[in-house]
């Protein structure tokens, strides 16, 4: 349950004041719908207002406050013209210029011979002072609502820098005083404050200064933040460490048969993991390895070698893959081989029904199916294992931590084995994984070929067409993808449409669509015919299954490259990789691009290292204009900037293991806090999962 300090942190945003419907709808696609989300929605900037010199003494190009007496109202003698005010101090005269308002209310403001404070930027114009529009125009008695620094806040369109900031003054009034998460001494070693006062000062700033991320404000809620998440995969991975696990030692019969069918030789890096992974099977401890290898390193190989070892003691093993189409393909890799040497694989999936799936799972029970291939169906209850040693879990994109386990409850003390093929930069597979030891196959297969890739601009798109035509009349297939919009769903699926129309115009039956919002079963059916040639070019959102595998497709021309995230680009490419033929990557972009985008897409052109991506991708990080972050999954930190709070990570990552080692089921006063701090940043699925009362 979630502490009842909380409470008032978990209310909507339209239980602020001010918040109404229309904009607690912007609100929410902007900041999130919780009073919390607006906590850690940060200031990007500042206004200081507290530049208040003598007119004649002040610098134009700053912000200015200034004490002022309205000297005369200077009328516009035609509609282009401006309205202008008259005003001065004791030093000198200020014209005030206003275009297109009604002379009504600037009379009203501003009657002549009044006194006002007016704060806003001052230019010079032919040694005149001026300044268009002020920010501020108030009486003298109310200076000090002006005089002061104002914060800045992200904005999206519809909401002013005045409204959020009022709305977000109220959402911190309701912050309680929340018992302190923190080991003492190392919070005063660090000179660091209570997370209110933290949080309460990031959202002050008083010079540009404050707003650096290495504050010792920041740095706490970093530190928070980060604390949250290490505790929570500390949980997770002291629940299965607690279990005793098995020794899996097979003959290596099946193994040797296998490889002596393989058309090609393990590469070292394969060996180099294989004896890793076996090495922990035969341990009497559970294993929780992740395996990490870029796209084409030959995962699937090893995975199933690992497999074999447990089928050689008579045990059970399950892969799980993320989508259908990937468990199918893998079926296919597998099976064949699997049959060849009396071994039984099955698929199970949400689409395995009625009888068939009936006998499957009966069978799975009496332990007649060795190895067990599918989806997150293999999740549900009434799937029961004989006798489950090993779960592989092959994740392009991320289950959560402890489904991965769930599979591994269904087992008699089974190994864990995630396969990842997102080449995570090292700081990083601390944050998703925690302790979780790793395995790297750091080498593809030898004899590949590169990827000829390619940065156009989109006044091209001609000249890729006609490369394309000729690609496509020569027998390859390729895939045409269409970005990620950024405002919604919809446009994004607007823009795949419209150019899978015009694509049909030059291509006809030869062009097929598949995005998003298809059922499975449609898209199932397209890529069946991608794969089987009636479609030649494939038109997709980015949602194309990452792991498809058409062999004949070897063009892959990429629209609004900029827009995406390196770690999604190399994923993307990663689907024409067919190694032993040439293949073509095209980039597109559009407009003047950024330093950043263009760098991206030079880093693109000139490696395939998917490692050396990855952190190049974590050094570009934070210009926010990547729109890939989030589904590559590493984006989920409000408060922590990796760039900058490294070192914390590391520290963090300690002091969980040490708090669960001595409390381990969070009881003492400092794991009641912890669990107040797992509840603030949402990562209490490990509490109640895994953590009594
Ligand atoms: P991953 O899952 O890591 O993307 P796969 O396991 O699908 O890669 O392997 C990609 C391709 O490389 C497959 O066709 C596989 O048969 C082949 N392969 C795997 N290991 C080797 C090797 N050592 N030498 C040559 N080809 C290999
Ligand atoms: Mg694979």
């Amino acid at each position: 349950m979630r502490p009842e300090i909380l409470y008032p942190l978990f209310a909507g945003i339209s239980t602020i004041k001010g918040i109404g419907e229309r904009s607690s709808k912007l609100v929410a696609g902007l900041i999130g719908d919780k009073i919390v989300d607006m906590l850690w929605h940060l200031p990007s900037n500042i206004i200081d207002r507290r530049y208040s010199p003598r007119l004649t003494e002040a610098v134009p190009g700053r912000i200015i406050t200034v004490k002022v007496r309205v000297v005369e109202h200077i009328a516009p003698k035609s509609r282009k013209q401006p309205y202008r005010v008259i005003v001065e101090d004791d030093s000198e005269q200020l014209t005030l210029i206003f275009f297109k308002v009604y002379a009504d209310s600037i009379a009203k403001n501003l009657p002549a011979g009044a006194e006002r404070v007016i704060s806003g930027k001052l230019d010079s114009f032919n040694g005149q002072l001026q300044m268009s529009h002020p920010d501020y125009i108030v009486k003298p008695e109310e200076i000090d609502k002006v005089l002061g620094v104002e914060t800045v806040y992200p904005l999206t369109a519809g909401i002013t820098n005045k409204m959020l900031g009022k709305w977000i003054k109220q959402a911190l009034a309701r912050l309680p005083d929340l018992p302190e998460w923190q080991n003492t001494e190392f919070k005063q070693k660090q000179g660091w404050s209570s997370f209110r006062a933290a949080l309460l000062a990031v959202h002050n700033p008083q010079r540009a200064a404050d707003l650096d991320p290495s504050t010792p404000a920041r740095c706490r809620l970093a530190y928070d933040e980060l604390l949250a998440n290490q505790t929570a995969l500390a949980i997770v991975r002291q629940r299965v460490k607690k279990q005793a696990g098995r020794e899996i030692r097979g003959n290596g019969l099946l193994r040797r048969k296998i490889l002596e069918q393989l058309p090609f030789k393990l590469t070292e890096a394969q060996e180099k993991v294989l004896s890793e992974i076996y090495a922990d099977q035969g341990q009497a401890f559970r294993m929780l390895r992740l395996l990490q290898g870029d796209v084409g390193s030959g995962k699937t190989i090893v995975a199933l070698l690992a497999m074999l070892n447990a089928a050689e003691c008579g045990a059970q093993a399950a892969i799980m893959a993320p989508t259908e189409i990937l468990a199918k393909q893998h079926l296919e890799t597998i099976q064949p081989l699997c049959e060849s040497i009396g071994i039984r694989a099955e698929l199970l999936t949400g689409r395995t029904k009625g009888k068939a799936r009936a006998a499957l799972l009966s069978d799975l029970e009496d332990g007649k199916i060795d190895i067990l291939i599918g989806t997150h169906a293999l999740f549900q209850e009434e799937v029961k294992f004989k006798d489950l040693a090993l779960a592989v879990v092959d994740e392009q994109h991320r289950f959560g931590v402890h489904q991965r386990l769930n599979l591994s409850s269904k087992g008699n003390k089974a190994d864990i084995l995630v396969m990842t093929a997102t080449p995570i930069p090292r700081t990083l597979i601390l944050t998703a994984y925690g302790d979780m030891e790793y395995s790297k196959i750091d080498q593809v297969p030898e004899g590949r070929k590169p990827v000829d890739t390619r940065v156009v601009p989109v006044d091209k798109i001609s000249e890729v067409v006609s490369g394309l035509r000729r690609k496509l009349q020569s027998g390859t297939r390729a895939y045409w993808v269409c970005p990620l919009v950024e405002e919604s769903e919809k446009s994004d699926l607007a823009a795949a449409e419209e150019r899978f129309a015009s694509l049909q115009k030059i291509f006809g039956r030869d062009v097929g669509l598949v995005h998003g919002k298809m059922k499975e079963k449609e898209k199932d059916t397209v890529m069946e015919q991608f794969k089987n040639g009636e479609i030649k070019l494939l038109v997709a959102t980015t949602v194309i299954e990452v792991g498809v595998n058409v062999p004949e497709a070897t063009v892959m021309i990429i629209e609004h490259a900029e827009r995406f995230g390196l770690a999604q680009l190399h994923q993307l490419r990663g689907r024409i990789k067919r190694g032993f033929e040439a293949s073509t990557c095209i980039l597109m972009y559009a407009g003047r691009l950024s330093e950043t985008a263009r760098e991206r897409l030079n880093i693109m052109r000139e490696t395939e290292d998917g490692f050396l991506i990855a952190e190049k991708d974590l050094e570009l990080r934070g210009s926010g204009e990547i729109l890939g972050t989030r589904q590559s999954g590493f984006s989920e930190f409000k408060l922590a900037d990796m760039s900058v709070h490294k070192d914390l990570l590391r520290i963090a990552n300690q002091d969980a293991k040490m708090v669960l080692e001595l409390d381990p089921n969070l009881q003492t006063p400092r794991g009641q806090a912890l669990r107040t701090l797992l509840y603030l940043f949402e990562r209490d699925d490990a509490v109640k999962t895994y953590l009594a009362g």
